[in-house]
């Protein structure tokens, strides 16, 4: 994926067949779609592939065990033949993981136990192990770090972990192999249309301030919390459609929360439900569910949040966790569909939602990121449809997602390094070249991990990497600067400390 031969070919093409807003991960997954359909695809992305939601998932790819005690058996159902689909084909970034329910009574077995057992029966042929009950030092030996004082035994189900942003950067790039544009700091600013019908998309390349205008069929709205933003230049007076929540996780060294299994707490003592995950040679915590009312590219962990993940964790946990054992801190926002009469957040619907306009704007949104495939191709079935385009059957379910980034056995070059992390300039020279890495936070957010997973290390890597940047992208003293500054700003966001 090379940025340059990407905007060639915005002129290149005299109409796009789909124009998709958002690179996330549903609006990833529908280029992927309708590329490999044989249509003509553009994705715009404002920012960074995966800079929105898509990067601060709790990295499951699982069917919710939580919607299942809401009763939502169709969602489960659904998203665990996703997590199947997802596990089969990029196998290289997702996980089969073990998970563990602690229980404190012998009714709390009974009760997940149950409940786990049906989640593994609804996975059917695409089960990952059976649900199995363990006596107290069973579940000891699974989760080494936890208080085990009143601890009666536990539930071991099992379910999949990913590495969301790297997945987002690979389904980007087959998407390309299938023909796909695709084009990050690409804003889209209008919809043009004719007669009641859109047939035109405005947008500014935000990296070299130019402005243009492409025709297209049809339009997918996948923006996330920004829905209403598109919908409203589609028609000023749309009704609000997404209620944002959100979700912070902290993370912490693996030493608090040794060994492979996460823990899962289905009910926190105020009704929410809490994850440890090994991720990284680190541990996430999370989440929270905070209804909030403005939305943000970069949403800001509110300190009830975080007092609530820490309280809570350390009620399990054998060695207590202190703010400044927190390595990184990042929050993110659910794109929940608003329904009439709902008090709380965590009662809106987890399901997507499709929307057809009068202007034939097709707007997906909601659901998570196990989905994304399904709601791809039901987002894609719908735009086709509307723009009468002829019809083509998804193949998305039997497409391979290659890793993109080559395993780095030619380590030449400097390098930085940093405890357990490190960075080649090789890999770097691979970011900007063929992963369309612009500034330094695309390289140490997105195509690694280091902020999510250490912003002090993340800040002290980032001279390192906006040199070799520099020298790559042509950049003089004055963007190296002002990419350090602005970087060292929100790691300090990314930071407790
Ligand atoms: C705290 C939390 C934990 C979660 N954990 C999990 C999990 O463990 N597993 C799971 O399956 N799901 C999880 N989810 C859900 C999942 O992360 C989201 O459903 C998914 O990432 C949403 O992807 P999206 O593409 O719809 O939105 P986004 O990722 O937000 O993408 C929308 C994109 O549109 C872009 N955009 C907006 N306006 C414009 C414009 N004008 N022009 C161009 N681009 C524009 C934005 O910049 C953004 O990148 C979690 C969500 C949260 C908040």
């Amino acid at each position: 994926m090379n940025r340059d031969a990407m905007l060639q070919q915005i002129s290149a093409v005299e109409e796009w067949d789909i124009v998709i807003i958002g690179g996330g991960a549903t609006g990833l997954g529908t280029a992927l779609d309708a590329a490999s359909r044989g249509y003509k695809t553009l994705l715009l992305e404002q920012y960074d592939f995966g800079k929105g939601t898509s990067s601060r998932s709790t990295k499951l790819v699982h069917g919710g065990v939580r919607y299942l005690a809401q009763g939502n058996i169709k969602l489960v159902r659904e998203a665990l033949r996703e997590r199947g689909y997802l596990l089969k084909n990029a196998p290289h970034i997702t996980t089969t993981a073990a998970f563990v329910v602690p229980v404190y009574s012998w009714f709390e077995k009974m009760y997940y136990g149950i409940g786990l057992k049906i989640y593994d029966l609804l996975s059917g042929k695409l089960s990952l192990g059976k649900t199995k009950m363990l006596n107290k030092a069973e579940a000891k030996n699974y989760l080494p770090g936890i208080n085990d004082e009143k601890l009666k035994g536990g539930i071991l189900y099992y379910d999949g972990q990913f590495d969301d942003t790297r997945l987002a950067i690979d389904i980007a790039a087959t998407a390309a192999k299938h023909g796909a544009v695709l084009l990050n700091y690409c804003c889209v600013t209008g919809l043009a249309k004719k007669g009641k019908t859109i047939d035109a998309v405005s947008f500014t390349d935000t990296v070299h301030n130019s402005k243009y205008t492409v025709k297209a069929k049809a339009v997918i709205n996948a923006t996330g919390v920004f829905t209403d933003t598109i919908l409203r230049l589609d028609e000023p007076e749309n009704p609000e459609l997404v209620a944002p929540s959100q979700g912070i996780h902290l993370v912490v060294e693996k030493k608090f929360f040794p060994g492979s299994a996460s823990m899962m707490i289905p009910k926190t003592t105020d009704g929410r439900v809490l994850f440890a995950v090994p991720w990284h040679n680190s541990v996430v915590l999370g989440t929270t569910d905070t209804a909030v009312s403005k939305v943000s590219i970069e949403p800001v962990p509110l300190e009830e949040e975080i007092q609530f993940i820490l309280a809570h964790a350390n009620l399990y946990l054998e060695n207590r966790i202190n703010r400044s054992d927190v390595k990184s801190i990042f929050a993110g926002l659910r794109p929940l569909v608003k329904k009439q009469d709902s008090k709380s957040t965590s009662l809106l619907s987890r399901d997507h939602t499709i929307i057809v306009s009068k202007s034939n704007l097709v707007t997906i949104t909601g659901g998570k990121w196990t989905t994304y495939r399904k709601m791809a191709e039901d987002a894609l079935d719908n735009a086709v449809f509307a723009a009468k385009l002829t019809k083509v059957k998804c193949i998305t379910s039997e497409i391979a997602i290659a890793a993109n980034l080559p395993a780095y056995k030619d380590q030449s070059g400097e390098r930085f390094i940093h405890q357990s992390f490190s960075l080649s300039e090789s890999e770097i020279k691979w970011f900007v070249e063929h992963e369309m890495a612009i500034t330094v936070e695309d390289i140490l957010a997105r195509r690694t991990r280091l902020l999510f997973l250490d912003a002090a290390a993340a800040k002290e890597a980032s001279p390192f990497v906006t040199a070799i940047m520099a020298k790559l992208l042509k950049r003089n003293s004055e963007w190296i600067e002002e990419q350090v500054n602005s970087f060292s700003n929100l790691a300090s966001q990314y930071s407790l400390v």
